[in-house]
């Protein structure tokens, strides 16, 4: 078990590309930095997304989450601070893309990155998000060996539940093999159109299988959160009051108040 003091380390994850991982890594870390949390992000998708989006660009990232996967940097090298005050990153870049290949005959291959952030200053952090790449490979994996939660962003869109029952024996596999704490933290509708019959049948489709898994509060698809990145901001510095940022703030709100609901229960049952 780990100690109270520790972060809590929340994976976003799904193998699809497009369905919100990256928006919703980098805007939940800032709406979670602004009720003061110290929040570290890293950056584990090759393509760098995350970093982008947070004003961190190309010149800027000479050390980050491929060297602490690698070990080729401790934990404090690798970590830079963000524009959001209380908000740190590990950013990534292109080298990322050699890992899967790197680590695929290591022995261990899952626990480079929980073994890497095993170092005295993540207990600075409150919270760590991890922002994963597309996919199911060795770099995921590092993610869900590492995290005590996975929270899953999904597209209301027609194909949204394809490919979640393979997420979901994934996460399985690891708790049971490498990672006990692992534990489904929640699945995030982004991109939802009330006025789209569609998002309404995808929603409900989504919330009769996974019941109280869904977040109660759905990110809009709203134009103002696809902006923001390519002013190297997170929508809830870009635009505050757009809805998607207010949708992104009530979402951390839930988490937060799930997170002190779950803690009363295992103090009461301790
Ligand atoms: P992933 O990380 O899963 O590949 P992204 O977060 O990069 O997905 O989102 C995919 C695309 O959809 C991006 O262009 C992003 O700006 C856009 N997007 C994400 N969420 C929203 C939203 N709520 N409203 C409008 N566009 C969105
Ligand atoms: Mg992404």
């Amino acid at each position: 078990m780990k100690a109270a003091k520790e972060p809590i380390i929340v994976a976003l994850a799904n193998q699809k590309g497009g369905v919100g991982k990256t928006t919703t890594a980098v805007n939940l870390a800032t709406a979670f930095a602004a009720v003061r949390k110290k929040v570290l992000l890293i950056d584990l998708d090759p393509q760098g997304n995350a970093s982008t989006g947070l004003g961190i660009d190309r010149t800027m990232r000479k050390q980050g989450s491929y060297e602490l996967i690698t070990k080729q940097l401790a934990l404090p090298d690798c970590i830079q601070e963000t524009l959001v005050p209380g908000l740190s990153i590990i950013p990534s870049s292109i080298n990322l893309s050699a890992t899967e290949v790197e680590l695929a005959h290591e022995r261990n291959r899952e626990f480079y990155l929980s073994s890497s952030l095993n170092d005295p200053v993540l207990d600075q952090f409150d919270y760590v998000f991890i922002d994963c790449p597309p996919s199911l490979g060795v770099i995921t994996l590092n993610a869900l060996a590492a995290a005590q939660k996975v929270v899953i962003p999904l597209q209301c869109e027609f194909y949204a539940l394809e490919g979640l029952s393979l997420l979901v024996k994934t996460i399985e596999h690891v708790k049971k093999n490498h990672n006990r704490d692992l534990s489904l933290g929640g699945i995030v509708l982004t991109m939802y159109d009330s006025r789209n019959n569609l998002s309404n049948q995808v929603a409900s489709e989504v919330k009769s299988y996974f019941g109280q898994y869904v977040y109660e509060n759905m990110i809009p698809r709203n134009v103002r959160v696809s902006e923001a990145p390519s002013h190297g901001k997170p929508a809830i510095v870009y635009d505050m009051a757009c809805t998607g940022s207010i949708a992104y703030i009530n979402l951390a709100k839930e988490m937060i108040k799930k997170e002190q609901i779950a803690a009363r229960v295992s103090h009461v049952s301790a």
